[in-house]
This record gives structure tokens, C-alpha cells and sequence, in this order.
């Protein structure tokens, strides 16, 4: 190559962007592209607090604002504690904070809260309902309206307080105007009542209505038909009544219902 055509070329490769030629070989714009330096290290992922031993294999589930849940979230199986979650949980207040969020059915859309359930933990007596009303739903407790001082009337003739037993429902969000609850609805409750009843073993369930006997003993009982006879569920005693709703309409049923207490009284050891 003559000086003047490397003089061209040169000229061509400065307009190209080459300020220096690798004479080695490949022009040294692309030679000097250094080697890249070596990623920083990948920060650690933040560490997961550590779980209680029975959520071991599933988290429980972030804490959610209290209140309704908005419409457009899913409710149904996807996202809600699962049956295992429930069936796996071995404290009661770990499933209280299970089912406070809980989607599993379209009750959650219109709930204020979740109404898990009161009393001693380790009763020898249950009183299980059917579902939160309004006033249960507003203060989060089972019974505290009208047929839940009746309730609490009840409890205290059996020379008890509220403290001494445990209140839950089988359901545990209040239906919309107090409708009944829907099949779909108890059978997505029912894990919990039955999780509740595992862990507190009462020696006694007194089921208030039909719909409560039916969800927890899955038969088509008549309430008229079984009342003030034993049953049992899972080895417990059920003694089943009408409920206190019922005996607001009808206050000539209360004496029967006080007969049946008086059974569940004798079963327990208390002199009626
Ligand atoms: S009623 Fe029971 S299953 Fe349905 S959302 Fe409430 S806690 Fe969950």
C-alpha cells in the first residue's frame, strides 16, 4: 500500500470512529472495549419472618383492612386459606387470624368483619348458631343483639357466664338482610366450625336451629323432630334447640328449650 492510500484509509477510518488501529489485529475501537466488569453481587432477599410451626407449610395470609371487601375482588377457593391451611392449624387464635380475611365465599363482599367466635377456649360447653346479624357483624362477636341476650339470659339460668363457654356460628360473615345462608356458603364455612370444635373438645354442643345443625352434622335434620334429643358429632354430645331468634317470635317455646338445658346441665354436673 502506497503512503497515500494509508492516508486514505486512515482518513476513512477516523470518520468511521476508530481512534486507534490494534495492530494485532481488529481496529482497537472494538479491541478496547474492556471486559465487562463483573456483576455486583445480588442483594439478599429480604428475610421472610419466621412462620408459627403450624403454618409451616403455608404462611398465614398479610393482614387486610378490616371491612368490606371490594367487589371486584375474587372471592371463592382462589386466594382464600385453603381447607388444609384450616384443618392444619392447632391454635385457635392463629385461626382466628386465618379466617379475619378470609374470601372463600361471596359473603366476604358484604361483611363488615369476620365474626370468628368468644369464650373459654377450653369449655366444656359450645353454643353454635347460624350466622352473624347486624349488630354481630358491626361489634364482631357472635350474639350481642336482642336474640343474643336472650342467649346470654340462657347461659347465666345455667349458672354460667358467657366466659365459662364458647359461642361461634356456622357461618361466619353475616349473609346480606339476614338471608339464609346458602349451601355453597356453609359448606365453605364449615372447616372452621369443625376446626373450633376440634380444638376446644367441649364435652357439650347445644346447636341452635336448623341450619346450624344441619351444616355442622351434614343431615337433614328437622329441628322440630330432634330437638332436646342427644346426637353426637365427632364422639361430642350435640344437644340440639330452637334458637334464640326463634324464641323471640315464639316465647312459649322457651320452656322447652329450658328443658333441654336442663339436660345439658346434668350432662355437665350441674345441679339444674
Ligand atoms: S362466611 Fe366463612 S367461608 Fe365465607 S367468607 Fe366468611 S369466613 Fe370465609
Amino acid at each position: 500500500m502506497t503512503d497515500e492510500e494509508l492516508r486514505r484509509e486512515l482518513a476513512l477510518l477516523k470518520e468511521l470512529g476508530y481512534t486507534h488501529l490494534d495492530v494485532q489485529g481488529a481496529p482497537a475501537a472494538r479491541a478496547s472495549a474492556a471486559p465487562e466488569p463483573p456483576p455486583p453481587p445480588a442483594p439478599e432477599p429480604p428475610a421472610r419472618p419466621s412462620a408459627p410451626a403450624l403454618f409451616d407449610s403455608a404462611p398465614p395470609p398479610p393482614p387486610r383492612p378490616s371491612g368490606p371487601v371490594p367487589r371486584d375482588v375474587p372471592v371463592g377457593p382462589e386466594g382464600a386459606p385453603d381447607t388444609r391451611t384450616i384443618i392444619d392449624c392447632d391454635n385457635l387464635a392463629d385461626l382466628a387470624v386465618i379466617a379475619a380475611p378470609c374470601t372463600r365465599c361471596r359473603l366476604a363482599r358484604t361483611r363488615t368483619q369476620v365474626v370468628f367466635g368468644t369464650g373459654n377456649p377450653n369449655a366444656d360447653l359450645m353454643f353454635v348458631g347460624e350466622a352473624p346479624g347486624r349488630d354481630e357483624d358491626q361489634q364482631g362477636k357472635p350474639f350481642v343483639g336482642r336474640a343474643g341476650q336472650l342467649l346470654t339470659d340462657i347461659i347465666k339460668a345455667m349458672r354460667m357466664t358467657r366466659d365459662d363457654v364458647f359461642i361461634a356460628n356456622v357461618i361466619k360473615c353475616r349473609p346480606p338482610e339476614n338471608r339464609n345462608p346458602e349451601p355453597d356458603e356453609l359448606d365453605a364455612c364449615r372447616p372452621y366450625i369443625r376446626r373450633q370444635i376440634e380444638m376446644i373438645r367441649p364435652k357439650v354442643i347445644v346447636v341452635l336451629g336448623r341450619f346450624a345443625l344441619q351444616s355442622l352434622t351434614e343431615k337433614a335434620y328437622s329441628i322440630s323432630s330432634v330437638r332436646g334429643q342427644w346426637l353426637q358429632h365427632e364422639g361430642v354430645k350435640i344437644m340440639p334447640t330452637y334458637h334464640p331468634a326463634y324464641l323471640l317470635r315464639n316465647p312459649a317455646a322457651k320452656k322447652d328449650v329450658w328443658q333441654d338445658m336442663k339436660k345439658v346441665m346434668t350432662e355437665l354436673g350441674i345441679t339444674p
